[in-house]
């Protein structure tokens, strides 16, 4: 802490220990003097990029493994269709066999009624025949009896006609019930085929029925496999432009890293390096108005802790301005960057360069000390812009190493504040 071109009295120590306290309290509210720098490319805009990335990818793997699964299915639908199909060509050409036996067995029967019909107009021919002689034979048998016996030659010709009428007789019953024999197996061989043709209608009607759940069935199998296959199409494109996205979020990221590192070496090359071990990083006075001792201060540094004789380096490369004494700065040095910046760092127990000199960022230029108007060991550290400070808190000026790599301490917030 400085206050310039004042004296402090042993009977006001009390005082001050308060008002340090109300300092401590009051340097927050007059502090509104660090500026939002442009908008720059965060870790956190990288990381939200990759995140983005990452669940572009996640839903690829579940398109994936939405499509294998479908791709199982629409296998298996295809192959019960495939078996409907056989099954169904099966049971058609069972159906046309049956058929074309129906009409077989109807022509069999055909056959056999025409048979029949003939066989039975022939007995009934017969039989009239029949009858009509026996009708002759025994409505005038004695006259028939003696014209057979006057008309024969002899009583041997009129037994043997006799005879050979009964003959006849005897033969042309036998005709009749040879016939009515075939007639009656005729009908018997009719009814069974009448028998045989109902079974193999059923058998018909069986199949068709069979047929035609099959066809339902393989209606059902189409509808799924045209189910499978609009699903499939629907999981392919979504996956095909997950995989556009992910290559688009690929480019965005790969543009945004290569515009973050060239904005890191930018930072970099230009911002001013933290002035002590970057284990040191706790601030105990901001930039700005504070109260101190009672009264309004413009506090133009900002004051970092660190123990005595920490390592005090210069923020950038420049020439030694100043290396001396001073009653409120105590041991301080200021040095010119050029382009009208300079940095001058206060309070420090030993000096290690000298005025005029060139230093390099980095350099030890001091070490750290409690000389001056100062109440604890630490740096006093100020940024100087065509001759007027600036708060060296603000984000986008200072980097520090930081995990093995070079950050901004405020953008990444690694400063404590204790004030
Ligand atoms: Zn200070």
């Amino acid at each position: 802490m400085k206050k310039a071109g004042r004296m402090l009295k042993p009977v006001v120590s009390l005082a001050i220990a308060a008002a340090t306290v109300l300092t401590m309290a009051l340097c927050l509210p007059f502090n509104t003097l660090d500026t939002e720098a442009a908008k720059k490319i965060t870790e956190a805009d990288i990381n939200a990029v990759r995140d983005r990335i990452k669940a572009n990818e996640k839903k690829i793997k579940e398109y994936q493994d939405a499509l294998a699964s479908i791709g199982k299915d629409l296998d298996s639908a295809l192959e019960a269709k495939a078996q409907l199909d056989q099954q169904i060509q099966y049971i058609q050409s069972n159906v046309e066999e049956t058929e074309e036996l129906i009409v077989r067995y109807e022509q069999l029967i055909k056959e056999k009624e025409a048979l029949i019909a003939d066989r039975e107009s022939q007995i009934s021919d017969k039989y009239n025949d029949f009858l009509e002689r026996l009708r002759i034979s025994y409505e005038d048998g004695s006259q028939n009896y003696l014209e057979l016996l006057i008309s024969s030659d002899s009583l041997v010709d009129f037994i043997t006609r006799i005879d050979n009428l009964g003959s006849v007789l005897t033969y042309e019953q036998r005709t009749m019930d040879e016939l009515e024999k075939e007639v009656s197996d005729l009908d018997e061989l009719k009814k069974s085929l009448d028998i045989k043709k109902s079974e193999y209608v059923e058998l018909g009607k069986y199949q068709s029925q069979s047929r035609a759940d099959l066809n339902s069935k393989l209606k059902e199998a189409e509808q799924l496999v045209k189910k499978l296959q609009s699903d499939e199409n629907a999981a392919k494109k979504a996956q095909q432009n997950a995989a556009k996205q992910d290559a688009a979020l690929d480019k965005e990221l790969e543009k945004l890293l290569k515009e973050y590192e060239k904005q890191q070496q930018a930072e970099q090359a230009g911002a001013y390096l933290w002035p002590l071990d970057s284990n040191y990083r706790s601030i105990t006075s901001r930039y700005g108005w504070r109260i101190l001792w009672g009264e309004r201060d413009f506090h133009l540094g900002a004051d970092i802790s660190a123990p005595y004789g920490a390592n005090i380096y210069a923020a950038k490369d420049g020439t030694v301005l100043k290396a001396q004494y001073n009653s409120s700065y105590g041991y301080y040095v200021l040095i010119d960057h050029g382009g009208g910046k300079a940095t001058l760092y206060a309070h420090s127990s030993k000096l290690l360069v000298v005025a005029g000199q060139k230093v390099t960022r980095g350099q030890v230029i001091a070490k750290v000390g409690s000389t001056g108007n100062s109440s604890g060991y630490h740096l006093h550290f100020e940024v100087r812009v065509s001759g007027k400070t600036t708060n060296p808190l603000t984000k986008g000026l200072l980097v520090i190493k930081y995990n093995g790599k070079m950050v901004d301490p405020v953008a990444n917030n690694l400063l404590k504040y204790y004030c």
